[in-house]
């Protein structure tokens, strides 16, 4: 796509720290990160995001980040990793080409996720819920 930043990276267009590139992937460093090592992982291919990649396209996806997962475990020394994706503006989403966070992590680094948890207000209300999203899964 033409005014897509990320899709301007993975043609050279603009530069970049890649750290990784195969057919259809293309990692690099992220500009501002959380802690220093954090990557991106792409589909050269552009999406919007995750949800609307072929089934094919979204393994290679997930194949691609826990290898690179692993290499930036090693390469950072890090604790642990938070591997995420942002799917929607709502959910924190920036840039509009499906990517994925490889944000290494550490026990006493400065990153807080904040997880404002709820509870089901009945057992019914969670079995609305459940019995939902496993219709749409069936689909
Ligand atoms: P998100 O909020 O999940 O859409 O995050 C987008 C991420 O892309 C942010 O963490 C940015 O720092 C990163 N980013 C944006 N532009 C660039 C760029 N040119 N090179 C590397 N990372 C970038
Ligand atoms: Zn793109």
């Amino acid at each position: 796509m033409d005014d897509c930043i990320f899709c301007k990276l993975v043609k050279g267009e603009i530069p970049c720290s890649k750290v990784y590139e195969d057919e259809n992937i293309f990692a690099f460093l992220d500009i501002n990160p959380v802690n220093h090592g954090h990557t991106l992982v792409i589909p050269k291919k552009h999406y919007e995001t995750v949800l609307e990649m072929p089934e094919a396209e979204g393994v290679a996806l997930a194949k691609a980040s826990v290898k690179l997962g692993r290499a930036v475990k090693k390469a950072t020394g890090c604790e642990g990793i938070n591997l995420l994706h942002n799917i929607g503006k709502a959910a924190g989403q920036l840039v509009f080409h499906a990517h994925v966070h490889l944000i290494p992590r550490f026990s006493h680094d400065t990153m807080r996720l904040g997880w404002d948890r709820k509870k089901y207000e009945s057992r019914a209300q969670e079995e609305e819920y459940r019995k939902k999203v496993e219709a749409a899964a069936r689909k």
